[in-house]
């Protein structure tokens, strides 16, 4: 049995509370995961408020190097790193091999180069009589972040946080999924082998409410708190961030929009949704569940889309060829077969999938569901308006561009859209009519790192990505010196 213990203050620290982490493909339990308890997470802010007076001071080009080596180790280390994903989460290793392990790494190396080319942002202001004032903005640590993740992307979430953390001089205190502390705890391995202060970096384990999440997040020696995962879990922190008027950022949930024009071209219209409807079994928070089309090629495409989806290759996630693996969790297959039944009963038409798969070996103990289409519901319709985060799209016509925006923004959630079509005007009148974070033209899940990235309303609170990132993990000062005229 692996065992996944917290890292507090440079040692790996054990609990008496553990629970069990299952492999979703199979259903085994595979690890023991150390729960930690309210005087670890205590630690682990102390541990970080000693080591940040030290790292906090440490010189761009250090902490810069640091994050390097960070990445080089995360790449030395691959296998294991990829090991730990597939297991944990089920994802197919074609999948983590190109997306989870490398954007782990790259994480660190961008917030590198970033730092590095940080501007300093001054101002000077002409006053009577010839005077002047001058205005620099330093930036500073703002001290210990607690930082909690979810499991869908858990490697690349995580350190999408750490890095411009770590890069800004700050000490961390993090927390991901209870579902997937694998890469997690591999990456403290990875801070103690590249010689990272002791006390920087504190990894807790264990659930939300009345553990780690909540002891990070009401504590009261945390200085920020960025959070990734659902909405309403977002409306807690928020309230738990309250009490310390604590800066955050969140990254929450979406019910994503894609917009299909009759001119897309057509073939690489299909390959980007069947991507964008299915990737990691529909569990990217970018995922597109609600799908319009324009009526002329509405068949078509809902018949080449559909096609797709019956050649997704479901099956053991070690194996290359696997194109799909199971949902995270026994809880959140009954979740998404849920609304498969709650589509049933609002009159969808299924037009594929909307069940389990079986296999008739071990992995029928696993958390499966078919890749699904379905169609013909209101946009009032619950399947339609809430976020189901599996392997599920909504199809349906629209007749205009006006009534497909409107029809894409009557959401609570603004994280992200998709829009295929050849007419550059179109193009960008829609893409920045839409009411998200990113707006992507006939593309999905392309990402340039420097770019601000999160969402608005229940999709989340700030953005991150680039210097927005650094923006949120320092305190700026700025220095304003009165210059007197000759
Ligand atoms: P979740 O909110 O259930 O859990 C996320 C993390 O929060 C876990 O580490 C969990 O232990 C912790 N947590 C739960 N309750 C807490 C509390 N009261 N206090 C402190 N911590 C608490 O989310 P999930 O199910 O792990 O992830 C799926 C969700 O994440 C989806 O809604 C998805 O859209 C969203 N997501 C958003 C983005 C984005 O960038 N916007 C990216 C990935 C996932």
């Amino acid at each position: 049995m692996k065992q996944y213990r917290n890292f507090i203050d440079g040692r790996f620290v054990e609990s008496e509370k553990r629970f069990a982490g299952i492999n979703p493909a199979n259903g085994v339990r595979f690890a023991d995961i150390h729960e930690a308890t309210r005087g670890m997470v205590d630690e682990a802010v102390e541990a970080g408020h000693r080591a940040v007076q030290a790292w906090g001071k440490t010189s761009v080009a250090d902490r810069a190097a640091m994050l390097c080596s960070i990445a080089d180790e995360i790449d030395r280390r691959a296998d294991d790193f990829l090991d730990a994903e597939v297991s944990d989460t089920g994802k197919p290793v074609s999948l983590a091999s190109k997306l989870d392990i490398p954007r782990g790494a790259a994480n660190f190396r961008i917030f590198a180069d970033i730092l590095k080319t940080a501007p300093l942002e001054t101002y000077r202001t002409d006053l009577p009589g010839g005077a002047q004032a001058i205005n620099y903005a330093v930036r500073k640590p703002l001290g210990v972040i607690g930082i909690i993740s979810p499991w869908n992307l858990p490697l690349l979430l995580l350190s999408w946080k750490i890095a411009p953390a770590l890069a800004c001089g700050n000490a961390v205190v993090a927390k991901p999924s209870e579902e997937t502390p694998g890469t997690a705890t591999l990456l403290a391995e990875v801070m103690h082998k590249v010689g990272l202060p002791d006390g920087v970096f504190n990894l807790v384990h264990g659930f939300g409410p009345n553990s780690a999440g909540e002891f990070i997040t009401r504590h009261p020696r945390i200085n920020a708190i960025t959070f990734t995962g659902e909405s309403k879990t977002g409306t807690a922190i928020m309230h738990a961030a309250a009490e310390g008027v604590k800066p955050v950022s969140f990254e929450l949930g979406g019910k994503n929009a894609a917009i299909v024009f009759a001119d897309c071209d057509f073939e690489k219209t299909v390959d980007g949704m069947a991507r964008a409807v299915f990737l990691n079994s529909g569990q990217v928070c970018l995922c597109s569940e609600r799908i319009f089309v324009e009526r002329p090629i509405y068949d078509r495409f809902v018949g080449a889309l559909a096609e797709r989806a019956r050649q997704i290759k479901l099956g053991d996630p070690t194996d290359e060829g696997t194109g799909m693996g199971p949902v995270i969790s026994a809880g959140h297959r009954d979740k998404v077969l849920t609304y498969y039944a709650l589509a049933r009963q609002e009159g969808a038409q299924f037009i594929v999938g909307g069940g389990t798969p079986t296999f008739g070996n071990q992995l029928d103990n696993g958390f499966w569901v078919e890749p699904t289409l379905i169609a013909g519901l209101p946009d009032s319709a619950r399947c339609v308006r809430e976020e189901i985060f599996g392997p599920i799209g909504h199809v349906t016509p629209f007749d205009s561009e006006a009534e497909v925006v409107q029809r894409a923004n009557a959401t609570p959630y603004g994280l992200a859209a998709t829009i295929w079509t050849s007419n550059v005007n179109r193009a960008h009148r829609v893409a920045q009519s839409m009411n998200v974070g990113v707006a992507w033209v006939n593309a999905w899940f392309l990402r340039d790192l420097r770019t601000p990235f999160g969402g608005s309303g229940l999709s989340g609170v700030g953005r991150e990505g680039g210097m927005h990132s650094l923006n949120f993990y320092s305190e700026l000062t700025n220095v304003c010196i009165h210059v007197d005229a000759a």
